[in-house]
């Protein structure tokens, strides 16, 4: 018998659910037309798109057309802040935008951008401990100028759920546009637009079980939008290109599927997440939890270790066959601490010493057993040889 190779990095992809493959394969080979032709094949395809748009829809509690389909989370989240700051700012509404400091990079470094080239402004909200956003600092920071407001709904590196309705009941109360990057609640938490408030809202289909490269901006109708996109007149113009139909397939059946079993699936995994937590704070000394210990994401458990390097224990990890990460995908590869960590007010010498362990389907109690075997012996023997090498 081989190792058993356990896969503890969901919130970095997904494996494909065999279901949402079987659902994409005809659009592959047989109904490849283009969604925009007049003929047959294009009309089959934009069938399957329109049914896939009402899925969406449905999930969301919006109409179909303010669903549009894009590339990916980072698409969406560039969109959501270029479409709408350069619409607002056409309109002469101002130049101002708000966004919480624990952004993924596709939103953070999108306002930079919007900042250092565009001639934005930008507040960076400050978050607690736990990396949560106060809704009264949203309050405070809001302008006559303030143009947008983004939160992301869940944190991909410490789990952390933020108070997404209660931001967009200040922001509609001074009618500024809210959008959240809903990219690691999708499948997961309450996505209805109205419940929450929201005015646009990122998913992305690879999070959730379906296939990378593709994505969704909910846009609210009457919300300031200047396409980002151009080209053709797709998705009613906000957002050009041949459509990518199989993926938009993928993309629908797998946020069904994973609506369908959310409830069960969220409870499972909040089991085995709480014995996961419960098990490394007793057996590895020096470790703190990351992120808020109730408000985050079920399947989510982060941490770090004092004094140890997460690379290298991501590396040890990984030759005991776990597969996990240090918090961000996108950031892996470099020694510096991550940003989130540092905004949390986490020390250097603790934040460098990150490990995100994000669960899925796959996962059973015996990965978590064996983990909590591994972990605590890894650590001990970095820490160890760090002792050697001072
Ligand atoms: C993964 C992720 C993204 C990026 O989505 P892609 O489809 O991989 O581009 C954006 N935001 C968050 C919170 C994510 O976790």
């Amino acid at each position: 018998m081989g190792m058993r190779w356990i896969y503890l990095d969901h919130s970095a992809t997904t494996p494909v659910d065999p279901r949402v493959v079987e659902a994409m394969q005809p659009y592959f080979t047989e109904i490849y037309g283009n969604s925009a032709s007049i003929h047959r094949f294009g009309r089959a395809a934009a069938r399957a798109l329109e049914e896939s748009r009402r899925t969406v829809a449905e999930i969301l509690g919006c109409h179909p057309t303010e669903v549009v389909f894009t590339g990916s989370g980072t698409e969406s989240d560039n969109l959501a802040l270029r479409g709408v700051a350069f619409a607002q700012r056409r309109a002469g509404r101002g130049h101002h935008l708000i966004v919480s400091s624990v952004e993924h990079h596709a939103v953070l470094n999108t306002a930079r951008q919007l900042e250092e080239v565009f001639g934005f402004e930008v507040t960076y909200l400050p978050v607690d401990e736990y990396g949560m956003v106060d809704p009264d600092e949203v309050g405070r920071a809001i302008r006559k100028d303030t143009i947008l407001i983004s939160v992301m709904y869940a944190n991909n590196e410490v789990g952390t759920i933020q108070p997404i309705a209660e931001i967009a009941r200040i922001a509609r109360a001074r009618g500024i546009p809210f959008h959240t990057d809903a990219v690691q609640a999708g499948g997961m938490l309450d996505l209805d637009v109205n419940r929450l408030g929201v005015d646009l809202m990122t998913l992305s289909a690879h999070k959730f079980y379906g296939p990378k490269g593709v994505g969704v901006l909910y846009i609210r109708q009457g919300t300031p939008y200047l396409p980002v996109i151009t080209g053709g007149g797709h998705e009613r113009g906000r957002r050009a290109g041949t459509v990518n139909v199989a993926g938009i397939v993928g993309l629908a059946t797998a946020l069904r599927l994973a609506q369908e079993s959310r409830e069960s699936e969220n409870a499972r995994l909040r089991r085995l997440r709480d014995r996961l937590i419960q098990g490394i704070l007793e057996r590895v000394p020096e470790a703190r939890l990351t992120g808020h210990p109730t408000e985050r994401l079920p399947h989510h458990a982060s941490f770090v270790f004092r004094g140890i390097n997460g690379e290298e224990l991501l590396l040890a990890l990984d030759v005991e066959g776990i597969a996990a990460s240090t918090g961000s995908a996108c950031t892996s590869g470099r020694p510096e601490p991550s940003e989130v960590l540092l905004a949390m007010g986490l020390p250097h010498e603790w934040a460098v010493g990150s490990l995100r362990l994000t669960l899925g389907k796959s996962n059973t109690e015996e990965d978590i057993e064996t983990v909590l075997e591994v972990l605590p012996r890894a650590v001990a023997r970095l820490r160890e040889m760090q002792a050697i090498e001072v």
